[in-house]
């Protein structure tokens, strides 16, 4: 038994599960929320149901787009360019690259990198779905913008690889890029800098 009541409890775990969320955090939200009116806390739940209900992978570039549409509002948007696409790792970079203003093309979010250690393969990517993208024609040029990471160089080689008999221009975000860093944190200065600057993969 603790010392404080069980869903009390219960809360404080469920914070301390989060990403940058240590003990003493967590403490703070949940005594917040218990303090803090009904409405409040409502919200959140009803936000944090609606995640998972009201959210879907786009049928196309597999970013995270509202439930009832097939498309995102990227690929919805007849105004992007269609011979430019851009390859991310997570819809966060996406966020990021949108940021800057400074991308006009399409996207493809592959949901990670390749890893062997953690036994992310191919298969548990969304690489045959970019493959198949290519495959119908009229992209010019790709862009693989994983993070400057050894999963992320990994991932840009096995895209080269595979893209190759397609003869297309293929490009890669610049250095400026902290390695070992991730897009979804770099400043979009470093990001357009980067973009403008991404060179021959
Ligand atoms: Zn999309």
């Amino acid at each position: 038994m603790g010392i404080l009541p069980e869903p009390l409890e219960k809360l404080i775990l469920a914070f301390e599960r989060l990403p940058g969320i240590g003990p003493k955090t967590a403490s703070r939200l949940a005594f917040f929320l218990l303090r803090a009116p009904m409405d409040v806390s409502g919200e959140l739940a009803d936000a944090l149901q609606e995640i998972k209900n009201g959210t879907t992978l786009c049928s196309e570039c597999f970013n995270i787009t509202a439930a009832c549409k097939e498309r995102c509002d990227i690929c919805a948007n007849a105004d992007r360019n269609n011979g430019l696409l851009c390859v991310v790792e997570e819809p966060l970079d996406v966020l990021a690259l949108e940021r800057t203003a400074g991308f006009s093309g399409r996207y493809h979010v592959l949901h990670g990198a390749l890893s062997p250690i953690e036994g992310i393969g191919p298969d548990n990517l969304k690489i045959n779905e970019l493959i198949d993208r290519v495959r119908n024609g009229g992209i010019k040029e790709v862009i693989v913008a994983t993070n400057p990471s050894m999963e992320g160089d990994a991932t840009a080689l096995y895209l080269r690889q595979r893209l190759e008999p397609f003869h297309i221009k293929m490009t890669r975000l610049a250095r400026g890029l902290p390695v070992g860093g991730d897009i979804e944190y770099a400043d979009q200065n470093t990001i357009l800098r980067a973009l403008a600057g991404r060179q021959e993969l």
